[in-house]
């Protein structure tokens, strides 16, 4: 049974998780969670959506109850960050002076809310949403009648936007593609969520170059366009994307890709370092290519393999990566990634907020984006793992169940 000292450093969804599961699978060394922020690990997914809309109370947010980490003995350091690490000392060097010293490492840095550079950023009410406390801020400066912009049409921009909405904010979603969801969806399912949102009141600028935040007493009052106008807000979000936090891996030589390169156990190019989660360039078989992945399913399954590989348990089975988003009553499920597609099939009417898109290669499923559509997303997610082929007559015909696709 594994016994060494065991350091997780990112105290998210990732390293909350590995340090449970080392316990669940039998490690019976010291584990170390060091977090800079102030609280236990929590799951982010809500911080857009039921949370911010107000459905849900913060200690609903986290992964586990705080006493979770004493009692399994987990040494839990929230507030402290991660300055340094010293692979051939095997030491982590910490914000509050002290240092850890390792015998297996897990970097579960996660990534960050990409800044716009442009002028008025760092004006109050612009803002980014990745932290509980950025939520908060969100949170209290939404409400009836204000107004609220968001520069970005990810997911999300639009989770916030609903959730806007919900609050009875006026909300402008500002877009520099011609579309949104350009970077991760089909135009299907761009044009169904923009017209779903602007039924909701939701009001679009697509193809406009932001390029800065106008205030008083520095505070934001409008978002400026390249084409000369001002968007008057009372708050700003961007939600433009995250990068990884991966310069701490970086500065002591791992080897790094826009993320921290590991293998199918999660172990970087040094045998005793392990990264997991948001911050991971990690091989994907069923792809045969690697990328890193911004979802809680990804995280988890991550988690495992790190905790599964350091106390010795055989490799978890390859997975279907899979995410979701919730705008309103639109449950969005998508599993796979969209590579090499040749053909996009649509199998029921998105009329009637109830259909799926499937992005083909060849006769295969490369991945399939399902709104509210619980047996299109199952069954595609089985076909895109089993790499089988696919009849396409049967897949876009609503009358033949998913069931008998895949049989
Ligand atoms: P994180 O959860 O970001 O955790 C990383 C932690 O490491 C952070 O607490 C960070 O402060 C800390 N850290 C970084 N550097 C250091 C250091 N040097 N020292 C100490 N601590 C450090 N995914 C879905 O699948 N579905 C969704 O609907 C969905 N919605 C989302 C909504 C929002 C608003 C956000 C922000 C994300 C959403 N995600 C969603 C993505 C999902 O939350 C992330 O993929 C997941 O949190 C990744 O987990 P992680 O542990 O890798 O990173």
């Amino acid at each position: 049974m594994s016994q060494g000292h065991v350091v997780i450093i990112g105290a998210g969804h990732a390293g909350g998780t590995a340090a449970a599961l080392l316990r669940q699978y039998g490690h019976e060394g010291p584990i170390t969670l060091v977090g800079e922020e102030p609280i236990a690990p929590y799951q982010r997914p809500p911080l857009s959506k039921a949370w911010l809309k107000g459905e849900a109370d913060a200690d609903s947010l986290a992964l586990k109850p705080l006493e979770f980490y004493a009692e399994a003995n987990i040494g839990f350091r929230p507030n402290v960050r991660a300055t340094k690490i010293s692979r051939s000392a095997r030491t982590v060097a910490l914000s509050d002076g002290s240092e850890l010293s390792y015998d297996k490492l897990i970097l579960a840095t996660g990534a960050r809310a990409i800044a716009l550079p442009i002028p008025g950023a760092d004006l109050k009410g612009v803002m980014a949403l990745r932290t509980a406390a950025d939520a908060e801020a969100l949170k209290a400066a939404v409400g009836p009648g204000r107004k609220l912009a968001v520069v970005g049409g990810g997911y999300i921009g639009l989770e916030v936007a609903a959730s806007g909405r919900a609050l009875g904010a006026e909300v402008v979603v500002l877009e520099r593609e011609d579309r949104i969801l350009a970077r991760v969806a089909c135009k299907v399912l761009s044009d169904f969520f923009q017209g779903y949102h602007e039924q909701h009141g939701v009001r679009f600028e697509l193809g406009c170059s932001v390029t800065g935040f106008e205030g008083k007493d520095g505070h934001v009052t409008g978002v400026t366009l390249a084409d000369g106008r001002t968007i008057p807000c009372d708050a700003a979000v961007v939600g433009v994307g995250a990068a990884p936090n991966d310069e701490i891996a970086s500065d002591c030589g791992l080897e790094t890709a826009r993320g921290v390169v590991v293998d199918l156990d999660a172990r970087t190019s040094d045998p005793d370092v392990f990264a997991i989660g948001d911050v991971a360039h990690r091989p994907m078989p069923i792809y045969d290519r690697m990328f890193r992945m911004e979802s809680v399913p990804n995280a988890l399954e991550q988690a495992k393999q790190a905790a599964s590989a350091i106390v010795g348990k055989p490799r978890p089975a390859g997975e279907c990566p899979w995410q979701w988003s919730d705008q309103y009553d639109l449950k969005l499920q998508i599993a796979g990634y969209a590579f090499d597609v040749d053909e996009v099939l649509v199998r029921g009417e998105p009329a009637s907020g109830k259909f799926a898109v499937f992005h083909l290669k060849g006769d295969q499923i490369q991945s399939v984006e399902a709104i509210n559509a619980p047996p299109e997303f199952m069954m595609g997610r089985q076909l895109i793992l089993n790499r089988k082929p696919v009849d396409k007559a049967k897949l876009v015909d609503p009358a033949v169940s998913m069931k008998e696709v895949v049989a």
